[in-house]
């Protein structure tokens, strides 16, 4: 389901220059939103928002953008290949300013088919971790996931896990679950393997990790740990997030089977190079009509209120080094993180798909 904007592309086009001065010679933030204002003055004008998330605490935060700026942000709604999809559709006549979406193979995507321009800001430079963002400034990560192993502790010992490559040996056979390789997250992860070990090495691990499957591949994440929960698995590769959601559910039987699975973070030790992360991630948009406006707003979104906010609705990471983590998150502990620049996620994205297929990964 998509949502419109308020105002149709052609009016857009049509906003008046003078609207993006009075923006960007911003007041002292205290100004109001445009709505009830004598004058053209007091309009700050807008930003166009396509975004998969569909939070109230990212209402919430866009709301207080509005309030600190008076620059009216208007939400479209859609999943993130529905909104690559519209992007490019559009064209040049589109609407967007922003395009926030999930995983960085997705976002390096956009910038590939020419979705997103290059931004320079040393305020989202000094915020977000160099590997988190694009060498180009053409996308930014906002918040971080790790894609970690859920398991059930009555069957497995902590001990017993080490790596992502450890999977591919026979001691997991027909004990792991995960996605499809289908799944932009299977192939990110497999794009991660592709860049520490290569192509070669890449396909023996997907082909051991295949074999290992308790089912062909089916279902999100939440399914996987569901189904581990249920004991059709010993262990899943997934998310952090889902595991989050399934916690914190208003559904007992999701708390139920968060309650019966542990988290583990593979890849930890001495000489490892840390766990797989991805990020949720915005850019703004080649065609923006609102281009300082956008800017602003990914600056407001590094602000630490507005990355803890955006963070914890969804149970993810925050990419400010500092910013409170969630309960939840708190209580799976610390992590390192593998350092590899997540461009390169992208870059080996369709050799992942291969591999994967070469592999019998499902
Ligand atoms: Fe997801």
């Amino acid at each position: 389901m998509i949502r419109f904007p308020a105002r149709v592309p052609g009016a857009i086009l049509a906003l008046p220059l003078v609207l993006l001065a009075a923006a960007c010679g911003g007041g002292d933030g205290a100004g109001e939103p445009a709505e009830g204002a004598a004058g053209a003055v007091a309009d700050a004008g807008e930003v166009n928002v396509y975004t998969h998330r569909h939070y109230d605490t990212d209402q919430a935060q866009f709301d207080r953008f509005t309030a600190a700026t008076g620059i009216q942000v208007n939400v479209v709604t859609a999943s993130a290949d529905e909104l690559i999809t519209r992007l490019e559709a559009e064209g040049t006549s589109s609407p967007a300013d922003i395009l926030v979406t999930v995983d960085a193979g997705r976002l390096y995507r956009a910038k590939e088919r020419g979705l997103l321009q290059s931004v320079s800001s040393p305020t989202l430079d000094a915020a977000i971790p160099a590997h988190l963002r694009d060498p180009d400034g053409q996308w930014f990560g906002l918040t971080q996931r790790a894609r970690v192993f859920v398991y059930a502790p009555d069957r497995v010992q902590p001990s017993e896990m080490s790596t992502y490559e450890d999977l591919a040996d026979p001691k997991w056979r027909g004990r792991i679950l995960t996605r499809s390789s289908g799944n932009i997250y299977s192939q990110s992860l497999t794009a991660s393997v592709i860049a520490a070990h290569g192509a070669e090495a890449a396909e023996e691990w997907a082909r051991g990790l295949a074999a290992n499957f308790a089912r062909p591949p089916q279902g999100g994440d939440r399914d996987q740990i569901a189904d581990v929960a249920a004991g059709v698995a010993d262990l899943a590769i997934v998310n952090t997030y889902y595991l989050g959601l399934l916690a914190n559910s208003d559904t007992p039987a999701d708390r139920e089977a968060a309650a019966a699975v542990a988290v583990f973070f593979p890849n930890q030790a001495e000489g490892e190079r840390g766990t797989h992360v991805n990020v949720s991630g915005a850019g703004v948009a080649a065609h923006a009509p609102n281009r300082e406006n956008a800017i602003r707003l990914l600056e407001f979104l590094v602000s630490e209120e507005a990355q803890q906010a955006f963070a914890q609705g969804n149970y993810e990471y925050p990419v400010v080094e500092g910013v409170a983590w969630a309960p939840t998150l708190q209580e799976w502990g610390t992590f390192r993180q593998d350092m590899l620049n997540l461009a390169r996620l992208g870059e080996f994205n369709t050799e992942a798909v291969q591999v994967m297929d070469r592999a019998g990964w499902r």
